[in-house]
């Protein structure tokens, strides 16, 4: 294993310490309410990306169930199939 050949002294460690420093992270006015907002992401107050609406924020996606969905197109299968049987007969 290897070993440092010599003790890092307190000036030295602390030295190199200088550089460990969070940054500010720069902000950017939000395009649609102007909101500082952190850039390349989506404003989290209005939903806004790149001048378009993105996500909607605070009000709840009424999702559509998926049981209606899938009766639709069900019922139009057996309505072909009972008259391809009538055709035959
Ligand atoms: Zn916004």
């Amino acid at each position: 294993m290897a070993v440092p050949f010599h003790r890092t002294s307190k000036t030295r460690r602390d030295k190199r310490r200088t550089h460990f420093k969070l940054k500010v992270t720069s902000l950017v006015a939000c395009s649609n309410c102007g909101k500082l907002i952190r850039s390349h992401t989506v404003c989290p107050s209005c939903g806004f990306y790149a001048k378009k609406s993105v996500i909607q924020v605070g009000e709840t996606v009424k999702e559509t169930p998926a049981k209606e969905v899938e009766k639709k197109p069900a019922k139009k299968a057996k309505k072909a199939k009972e008259t391809a049987g009538e055709k035959k007969e």
